[in-house]
């Protein structure tokens, strides 16, 4: 290895689980000289930003948490928000990202100049380096609903991510625009505050797969703790049950059909069996196929949507007055409070930094066609630019950590090109990303996302903004970089 560029310096945007993962890897491959640049006052990333009431993870503790800093001591299969951003925060401070990270910086621009990437901030500084991580998430720029007098409302109106520190809930009549995973989790909390009046406002039923949660006693953490084993155990029964459950929803063969049968009709059994009303569960019968929009997991929104203090409404917004909703039936919904669960935009981003690569090429100069990055991590034009999680990362029913951890595996193994003096610049070749895209659009036809639901997993024209091929093959692609896609100076 050259001894002078043995510590290229590297710039992460975003102290999230994804930037905390990139900039451990990072020190474990000897690179140190690292910045972090976070906009808000903690780190976290979603987990900072939802803690709406119930918020939790529907992927099991065991399988949400690093490769490299297993946790004996998670408190039950599913782990709520708290308790995950509770765990980050430990892992951060134990291997002294600390020590890189600069909060209450928003990076402004982004611009690659003469074989660097300058970074301006919030903070009126410019940071230079030779690799820059976009670590900044896929769904954190809320989507609001584009509903007639929404500003009207009189009442407290929040999107669930957008939770406030404190809020007096005893009482009152609360609305909740929405019925996806969010809201599931979000529901059952409000209906059983005290003396709430609860209505929900479904657009769509969902498909939702029981998830029963199970508290680890003092003797399943000791057990942990003594024999590491079982937690890995655990973690790969769980990440081959979603690994399975991604099969089904992207493989039209026979194994492929035969499991999207036996997930749809384990969800179907489970409706039935839990919703006793039949013209409750008639409107929540979903009318699409088995994951084509992402799949609920959940075991508190079917018993509590059935207590009296909650309504069910499926008429349809027309629009929202001072005083609350008005369905397409005419009947106002009186509401203290208005809940949109209504998900995120997952084009986002690094967006809306100036963000420009080579010659000052913009990012929506570069998107203008389509949001792609080859094998989701690499632009033309943005050299010794990687962006984590980028568009078509297997995001879904799966373990982003895991996904994280093989981005930041490929990418650092790039970087040691550059320390071995075999390129100044690498980036992905135009044509690489054109094959990139057809691929996709090959393999997209076969899944269930391709099945006519409208869900975030699309994009405007209907080309996948996830993997839309198994875990297995992704993890494949992912072992090696494909030097044929990539052109280095
Ligand atoms: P989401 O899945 O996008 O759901 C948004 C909900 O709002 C849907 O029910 C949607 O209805 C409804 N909606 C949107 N605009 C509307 C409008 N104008 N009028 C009426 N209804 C409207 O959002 P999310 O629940 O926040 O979840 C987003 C993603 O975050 C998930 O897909 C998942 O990847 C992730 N997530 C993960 C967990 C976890 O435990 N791991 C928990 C929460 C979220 P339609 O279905 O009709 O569009």
């Amino acid at each position: 290895m050259n001894p002078d560029r043995q510590n290229p310096s590297v710039i992460i945007i975003g102290a999230g689980m994804t930037g905390i993962a990139v900039a451990i890897k990072l020190q474990q491959a000897g690179i140190t000289r690292i910045t972090v640049l976070e906009k808000a006052e903690t780190i976290g990333g979603t987990w900072r930003e939802n803690r709406y009431p119930g918020v939790a993870c529907d992927v099991p503790s065991h399988a949400y948490t690093y490769s490299f800093e297993p946790n004996p001591e998670w408190s039950s299969f599913f782990a709520d928000g708290k308790e995950i951003y509770e765990y980050f925060k430990r892992v951060y401070l134990k291997y002294g990202i600390d020590q890189y990270t600069h909060l209450n910086e928003g990076v402004i621009s982004c611009h690659y100049q003469q074989g660097k990437w300058m970074v301006q901030t919030t903070q009126n500084k410019t940071y230079e380096a030779d690799f820059l991580f976009s670590a900044t998430g896929i769904l954190h720029q809320p989507l609001y609903p584009n509903i007639p007098g929404l500003d009207k409302f009189a009442g407290i109106a929040m999107h669930s991510a957008r939770w406030p520190e404190k809020i007096d809930l005893k009482g009152k009549r609360i609305g909740v625009i929405g019925t996806g995973s969010s809201a599931a989790q979000l529901i059952p909390e409000l209906i059983n505050s005290e003396g709430t009046d609860v209505t929900v406002f479904q657009r769509t039923a969902q498909w939702l797969v029981e998830a029963k949660n199970k508290p680890y006693s003092e003797a399943d953490k000791k057990r942990y703790r003594e024999k590491p084993a079982r937690m890995e155990l655990v973690k790969k029964i769980s990440l081959s049950v979603f690994a399975q459950g991604t099969s089904a929803l992207v493989k039209d063969n026979l194994w492929g059909r035969l499991m999207h049968k036996l997930f749809a009709w384990n969800a179907k059994r489970y409706l039935h069996h839990s919703i006793k009303d039949p013209v409750l569960r008639e409107k929540l019968t979903p009318r699409y196929k088995f994951g084509c929009k992402r799949v609920v997991m959940n075991c508190t929104f079917y018993p509590a949507i059935q207590k009296p203090n909650a309504h069910l409404v499926t008429e349809g917004i027309d629009h929202i007055e001072a005083d609350g909703v008005v369905t397409r039936d005419g009947k106002l919904h009186r509401l203290d409070i208005l809940v949109m669960a209504t998900g995120f935009n997952p084009a986002a981003f690094m967006r809306p930094m100036d963000f420009r690569g080579r010659g000052g090429l913009s990012i929506e100069d570069a998107w203008q066609k389509k949001i792609s990055a080859s094998r989701s991590l690499l632009i033309p034009g943005f050299p010794n630019f990687f962006l984590m999680l980028g568009p078509n990362s297997p995001i879904g029913n799966y373990s982003v950590i895991a996904m994280s951890e093989m981005q930041a595996d490929y990418c650092i193994s790039l970087i040691k090109g550059w320390q071995e003096n075999t390129f100044n610049e690498i980036e992905a070749r135009p044509q690489a990303v054109e094959r990139w895209r057809a691929m996709l659009k090959s393999k997209m036809s076969h899944t269930v996302w391709a099945s006519g639901c409208q869900s975030w997993y699309l994009d405007k024209d209907g080309d996948p903004l996830t993997w839309p091929d198994t875990w297995k093959n992704w993890v494949a692609m992912m072992q090696a970089p494909d030097t044929d896609s990539l052109v280095t100076d």
